[in-house]
């Protein structure tokens, strides 16, 4: 065995004692299921950061979700590690392009780009300023009901339609990111449809046109299937985004998750591709 097969099956294997560990704890403990989740999310990315890494030729999509919003948790990254990681990458010579421009083509193996799901305040408050200031474009995945503001925490933490027009008008690109967050794997496929139409019709009336973009709620293989995919593209969706590059389903683009937890090593193993198997909500028991 070489080297580099040693640490995989070194990798792999601490990844299963870690997981083993993480359930007695909750056995034990009663601890609450979202700081497990936490631990566990944190424990996997430090260990897969040691993967041995293969050359790539594509351009690869990162996806955020808030940036400087501590109450989404593992999702949020700060607005001073956000402005760090945008410039590290530039440092390594990536060149940021439209996400579109890689779902069309693939890109080139230094291109990025960067997209934002779920549509939270702080893309525009904190992140915008910053990757303006860089000239890199962006997009947007709206939850429509999310966006209509009807509950408190969407007031104060979702994108307002008032803004999200702005930000279109500015040149950010908006997708659908379904009508209410339901994981299409649980759910049947007139309720899948009724996600899709309410989404497109919402984005109709409020800003004034279809969206074409899609990306998958929770994002990960098996939160979708081919059914609600022909479906998904039958209604209009030209692109579906998903997560890990080697678990996404079939047809749909990947994209690189960010984490809370990815400091300065852990971002950087991740534009090389340590993560292209791994998906944020495997594990659950
Ligand atoms: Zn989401």
């Amino acid at each position: 065995m070489d080297a580099s097969r040693v640490l995989r099956a070194h990798t792999i294997s601490s990844g299963r004692a870690m997981k083993q560990a993480l359930k007695k704890l909750v056995q034990r403990t009663g601890l609450q299921r979202k700081h497990l989740e936490a631990a566990r999310m944190y424990g996997e990315r430090h260990v897969l950061a040691f993967q041995p890494l293969r050359a790539r030729q594509r351009g690869r999509i990162l996806c955020y979700h808030s940036v400087g919003q501590p109450e989404f948790g593992v999702n949020d990254v700060s607005p001073d590690r956000f402005r760090r990681q945008i410039e590290a990458a530039l440092e390594a010579g990536y060149r940021f392009v439209a996400p579109a421009e890689i779902a069309a083509s693939g890109g080139h193996a230094k291109d990025l780009g960067v997209s934002f799901d779920d549509a939270l305040k702080s893309v525009f408050t904190k992140a915008d300023p910053i990757l303006r200031e860089h000239k890199i474009p962006y997009s947007v995945f709206v939850v429509s009901k999310w966006s209509e503001q009807t509950e408190e925490w969407q007031k104060a933490g979702v994108l307002s339609w008032d803004e999200l027009r702005q930000m279109r008008s500015e040149g950010v690109e908006l997708g659908s990111h379904s009508d209410t967050h339901r994981d299409f794997g649980e759910i049947d496929l007139e309720r899948a449809r009724r996600e899709f139409q309410n989404s497109q019709d919402m984005m109709q009336a409020r800003l004034g046109f279809r969206p074409e973009v899609f990306a998958i709620p929770f994002g990960q293989s098996k939160n979708w299937n081919p059914e609600t995919d022909a479906l998904a593209r039958e209604m209009g969706f030209k692109t579906i985004y998903s997560q890990a590059e080697e678990t996404r389903p079939p047809g749909t683009i990947p994209r690189t998750f960010v984490t809370h937890f990815d400091d300065p090593r852990i971002f950087k193993a991740a534009l090389r591709g340590a993560y292209d198997r791994w998906e944020e909500w495997t594990w659950t028991y």
